[in-house]
């Protein structure tokens, strides 16, 4: 997978894209990572790609004319989502989740990610250059860099030979809607803390079964909201029922 980072800090990604996972990733050749720096695209000598808002009002605005240069250079004519993605990182954009960082994964092979800065970048830009809009929470950030970092490692963790068998991203939280079960290792005992004696059994079914439950208590009592979406089976709705009615005595 290529992705192509615009931004006007490129220094911000060195230490995120040399290192684990993602540094793994393209030490091996399994992603592309490409810094765009934004004023690159500028049009004049000082290479601004900024200015003032019409109507006036505080902060300033990222120019359609570089934005547009940088995005013809990098889309290749004619590429069309899903293959080619142009995202823009914005608050206001639908919020990132597992689902879409599996989209990506499995149906892109040119992911482009526009960092904005200042208030963002002007409205036609949004209205014409870009392919979809992510939000990494209802939070504002100062730039669109920590996004498009958050975006590349959900999305090249779940890239076929990115993480090895044992570190398998199938049973991590949101993969079917839940949170993943709770996990303990050594030492069996901490400060009259134990392990729970089901994972010392060696009964794997049951094993299975146990961190199943874990894992639906633990989202339903959290984040009851995605219980009702996740992907369980009869036996395991019937579960959260169960759950639900002891949670009401
Ligand atoms: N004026 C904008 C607003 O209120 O929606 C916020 C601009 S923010 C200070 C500057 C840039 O940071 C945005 O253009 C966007 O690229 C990025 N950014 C900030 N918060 C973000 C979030 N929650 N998700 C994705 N990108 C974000």
């Amino acid at each position: 997978m290529r992705i192509d980072i615009l931004t006007l800090f490129p220094e911000m990604f060195s230490g995120f894209l040399e290192h684990s996972i993602v540094g793994r990733a393209r030490e091996a050749g399994r992603i592309d990572v490409r810094l765009v720096q934004w004023r690159d695209f500028a049009t004049d000598k000082h290479r601004v790609v900024d200015d003032a808002p019409y109507g006036g009002g505080a902060g300033m605005v990222l120019m359609i004319e570089p934005l547009w240069r940088a995005i013809e250079s990098l889309r290749p004519p004619g590429a069309r989502p899903p293959e080619t993605r142009v995202i823009y990182l914005t608050p206001q954009g639908v919020p990132f989740g597992q689902s879409t960082a599996c989209d990506l994964a499995r149906e892109t092979q040119h992911l482009i990610l526009v960092c904005g800065r200042y208030e963002g970048v002007d409205q036609r830009a949004r209205d014409t250059l870009f392919d979809g809009e992510i939000s990494v929470g209802d939070y504002v950030l100062t730039g669109g860099e920590l996004p498009a970092a958050a975006v590349t490692d959900a999305v090249v963790r779940l890239l076929p030979g990115v993480l090895g068998n044992d570190q398998s991203a199938e049973h991590e939280s949101f993969m079917d809607g839940v949170f993943d079960y709770p996990h303990y290792t050594r030492p069996e005992e901490f400060e009259g803390m134990k392990v729970p004696e089901i994972l010392l059994s060696g009964h794997h079914a049951r094993i299975e079964e146990w961190r199943r439950r874990q894992a639906i208590e633990r989202t339903l009592r959290v984040r009851p909201e995605l219980i009702d979406r996740a992907d369980l089976t009869p036996a395991e709705r019937a579960c959260v029922e169960a759950i639900r009615r002891e949670g009401e005595k």
